[in-house]
């Protein structure tokens, strides 16, 4: 394993508690359309993410135009040092890029770990509200649940993923978690309101905890009509991961100048 470069290290100084990691891609497999399964291999010393931190990637590796892209640890193993995620795909952007093209022994440089959401453990219940790119923090947050609980999600997919892949996507919890998984095809917002509101009447368990991940007007829209269902908006917690017809900041960060975010 080569020592990180000087670029991720200058970055991660700057920011607290993030390590730089020089990753080389090990494996990778589609979970469903649009989404793409890279595991990553390096010497983890130091970067110890809870679940539903990410990691930023330099993409295009190496490059003098390279720009940080986030991505969330779907997997940690320590046993082989290796951190598996699930990337979006269909996008113009470096990020999706990289991930269509890497193959085995790719290096890329990565800081880590980012992202201050965490689950809220005095819940009773979890809400998830993603899109694509919020199936990984969806699916490990939820999976680190090992008290009873019940988790409900609703997950907004590209038109082209279909069914059968809803399992894929699925959160495989803990035995005594009840999960009510729940995917849309395409975002159309009514029926995602339709669907919503059905299902926050059926979290029977209180207090009941929202989480929010995706486009960000998709993220401010589901925030917005959360307290109205009868959710604190204490217990909500969204991030905007991306947003429509722009490109991310260099810092991996969805331009939002006339937007007001919590995280
Ligand atoms: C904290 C955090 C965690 C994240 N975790 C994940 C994750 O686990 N998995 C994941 O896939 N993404 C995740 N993202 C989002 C990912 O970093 C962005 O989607 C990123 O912009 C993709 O980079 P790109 O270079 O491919 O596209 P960009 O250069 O940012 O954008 C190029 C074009 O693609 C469009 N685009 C960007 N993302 C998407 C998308 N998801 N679907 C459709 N069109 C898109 C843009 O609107 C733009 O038109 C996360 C973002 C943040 C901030």
């Amino acid at each position: 394993m080569a020592p990180p470069s000087e670029h991720a290290t200058t970055i991660a100084a700057r920011l607290e508690g993030a390590v730089a990691l020089d990753l080389a891609v090990t494996a990778t497999s589609d979970v469903a359309a649009g989404i793409r399964e890279l595991t990553l291999a390096g010497d983890l010393a130091g970067f110890s993410p809870w679940p539903g931190q990410d990691v930023m990637v330099s993409v295009p590796p190496r490059d003098a135009a390279a720009r940080w892209r986030r991505y969330t640890v779907r997997r940690i193993e320590p046993a082989s040092s290796t951190i598996t995620l699930w990337v979006t795909v269909d996008t113009d952007g470096p990020g999706g890029i990289w991930a269509s093209a890497a193959s085995v022994g790719d290096r890329v440089d990565a800081v880590g770990p980012r992202g201050k959401i965490a689950l809220d453990e005095s819940a009773a219940a979890h809400l998830f509200v993603v899109d694509a790119a919020g199936v990984a923090a969806m699916c490990v947050m939820a999976e680190a649940l090992s008290a009873p609980s019940l988790v409900a999600t609703v997950v907004v997919m590209p038109a082209a993923a279909s069914y059968e892949h809803s399992a894929a996507i699925a959160p495989k919890c803990a035995e005594d978690v009840i999960v009510r998984h729940h995917v849309l095809q395409e975002d159309d917002e009514a029926w995602r309101e339709k669907v919503l509101d059905a299902t926050v009447k059926l979290l029977e368990e209180e207090p009941v905890a929202a989480y929010v991940f995706g486009e960000l007007a998709f993220t401010r829209t589901v925030v917005a009509g959360l307290p109205a269902r009868g959710i604190e908006a204490s217990r909500i917690a969204a991030k905007p991961y991306w947003r429509e017809d722009r490109a991310n900041e260099s810092n991996g960060e969805p331009p939002r100048e006339d937007a007001a975010e919590s995280e």
